[in-house]
């Protein structure tokens, strides 16, 4: 190209902000160095990156293709029709909407859509693994709705659907949301379906951990079972920092795209959903579903190789790319077992677990996925080191030799496997 056209991540000829480019620069280290245990966390692709890097991000785009608020769309809208297009692909539905900036704000788009202000919601207890945005009394969805929860059974940690029936028949929502943040087990969510048709509720299922998973067709799509579904597009899907809304009908689309704007934003992130577009081409080809597989069995050969080293994985297991591990048979809490793990450059977050006795701020878990290492190239043979790893650091919390030792034996993994370098 003779002149070159300045679309892209092309990076300038000098980067002259000095402070704010070291920390990106830690940052890039840190994530090279440390392995990412976040279950709400991946790796995107260069490619991913490069679009949010682009001139899209100076364009004001209010409105959807071919009906905006302002000239010059005609590139902006084949970029999201593109977008659209390839999700409607994935996810086998008739309708999406890519403009929510995040899970938060999709679930923001999809309440407004389908309640009115004070009508009634029943969700995942957020003590077991439900989400803010299902009802916490400071998010926006406790201060507009009146929620009730229904949680998982104390002996096996599991949802019992005759149980959330049970709830739903007592409570009469408007809405049932399915969905969580922290449950490592299987979602039925025809069941879901079944009781919203029952109890005559809609069924917002937000898939924002898993819609990796139902991408590469390792769990049941909730598309078929739902008024509508919801997602991020940063966790599993392995895209850009977002949301999603996928939904069949048609009605229930034009709501859901005024309610996203102008109900909730303003002009869309079109840099993003350009990014979007292409996490989704790549979730779309055969090799994501290979990654989706390896995901989960990296989860079972983390899980498997803990417990037999004496820690308690809630509901005894996994069946996606998380687990909650009750850490108080080490004597410990979430939160020292976070500290213990970082210190070993192996980053997770402390989490409740049901029933739990501690309070949030300690809590008596901590949550692992399998999403983002298995991205960067690890196999069960891996798990089943780290899962050593940790035993070792978190059964003897005492001994600096040890954590000196798994330290140095993380670096040495995590320098074989690159995310970027
Ligand atoms: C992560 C998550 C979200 C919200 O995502 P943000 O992009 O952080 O707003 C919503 N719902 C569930 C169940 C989640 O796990």
């Amino acid at each position: 190209m003779q002149t070159p056209i300045v679309t892209a991540a092309t990076p300038p000829a000098r980067f002259t902000d000095d402070a704010l480019w070291a920390a990106v620069k830690a940052e890039a280290q840190r994530q090279e160095a440390q392995l990412e245990l976040i279950a709400s966390e991946n790796h995107t692709s260069r490619e991913v990156m490069a679009a949010m890097g682009t001139v899209l991000t100076n364009k004001y785009a209010e409105g959807y293709p071919g009906k905006r608020y302002y000239g010059g769309c005609e590139h902006v809208d084949v970029v999201e029709d593109i977008a659209r297009d390839r999700a409607k692909q994935l996810f086998k539905a008739a309708h999406a909407n890519v403009q929510a900036h995040s899970g938060t704000q999709a679930n923001i788009g999809a309440l407004m859509a389908l309640a009115k202000p004070h009508d009634r919601v029943l969700a995942m207890s957020l003590d077991h693994g439900g989400h803010l945005s299902h009802g916490h009394p400071k998010n926006f969805s406790g201060v507009f709705y009146e929620f009730a929860s229904y949680g998982v059974e104390q002996h096996d940690e599991r949802l019992d659907m005759n149980r959330v029936r049970e709830k739903a028949l007592e409570f009469k929502p408007a809405v049932i949301m399915a969905g969580a943040s922290a449950y490592s087990r299987m979602i039925d969510f025809a069941a879901f379906g079944a009781i919203a048709k029952e109890v005559g509720a809609k069924l917002l299922v937000d898939q924002a951990h898993i819609a990796g998973l139902v991408a590469g067709g390792c769990h049941a799509s909730p598309v078929p079972h739902a008024d509508v579904v919801t997602m991020t597009t940063h966790k599993t899907l392995r895209g850009p920092r977002g949301g999603m809304i996928v939904c069949n009908d048609e009605n229930i689309a034009k709501s859901i795209n005024s309610a996203i704007f102008p109900g909730g934003q303003g002009g869309p992130f079109m840099h993003v959903i350009a990014a979007k577009a292409i996490a989704l081409r790549e979730a779309l080809a055969p090799e994501f579903s290979v990654y989706a597989r390896q995901v989960v069995k990296n989860a079972a050969a983390l899980a498997e190789t803990l417990a037999a080293r004496g820690l308690r994985i809630v509901s005894g297991g996994t069946d996606n790319h998380l687990m909650l591990v009750d850490v108080t048979p080490m004597k410990l809490t979430g939160k020292d077992a976070e500290n213990l793990l970082h210190a070993v450059d192996l980053t997770c977050n402390k989490n409740l677990i049901p029933y739990d006795q501690n309070p949030p701020t300690k809590a008596s878990g901590v949550r692992l996925g399998t999403a983002a290492i298995t991205t960067r190239g690890l196999r069960e043979n891996h798990m089943r080191t780290l899962g050593n790893w940790i035993a070792d650091v978190l059964s003897q919390p005492a001994n600096a030799s040890v954590a000196e030792r798994v330290k140095k034996e993380v670096a040495e993994l995590a320098r074989a496997f690159p995310i970027y370098t």
